[in-house]
């Protein structure tokens, strides 16, 4: 079985890193956890510290984290592409594909009870195109042997009134299903 180094070895072969010529940011977490956070791409901040979730969105994030009685630490978190797209664009669907197979592998490696998946790049990876963001977040969605939250992106979070509202209200939903058996 794979590891997480032998993963990020892995990344830094994919030709997307190559042509932006970006080290990849793999997860980073507890391979036991019970919850895996997947984001969208590492920005500069993530890529400076090689680290996912490090800049002001994982900051807004690990303060949720701590207002429902959590720390960071307890959690696997990740994004779907590993290598920072140039600009900070959104990844395309191409870039998307070339990363699932690493996402896949880590996810293989922690098998955590629910997979939570911050915005709709994310959800669009993981599931389908029906799923979103706005009419989906917070419900526990089944596929295959997996399960799923939807949630609102940190970064939409910070920004958008609604989006944080429903954010919170995703957070609070995530800390009850954690301290149910
Ligand atoms: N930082 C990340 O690592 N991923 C995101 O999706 C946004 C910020």
């Amino acid at each position: 079985m794979n590891n997480v180094e032998e993963l990020r070895e892995k990344a830094a072969r994919l030709s997307l890193c190559k042509k932006w010529n970006t080290k990849p940011v793999m997860g980073d977490g507890p391979l036991n956890a019970r919850v895996v956070f997947v984001g969208e791409a590492p920005g500069r901040n993530e890529e400076k510290e090689g680290r996912p979730f490090v800049g002001l969105a994982g900051k807004f994030l690990v303060r949720e984290l701590e207002r429902i009685g959590m720390k960071r630490e307890q959690f696997y978190i990740t994004n779907i592409v590993k290598c920072r797209p140039p600009d900070n664009r959104k990844p395309k669907p191409e870039e998307v594909e070339e990363c699932m197979g690493i996402l896949d592998e880590e996810l293989r490696l922690i098998k955590p009870r629910v997979i939570v998946l911050l915005g709709d790049t994310a959800t669009k990876a993981m599931l389908d195109k029906e799923h979103k963001v706005g009419k989906d977040h917070g419900k526990i969605i089944g596929k295959g042997d997996r399960n799923f939250m939807i949630i609102p992106h940190p970064s939409a979070a910070m920004r958008f009134t609604k989006m944080r509202t429903m954010f919170k209200a995703d957070m609070d939903g995530l800390s009850r299903l954690l301290k149910s058996p």
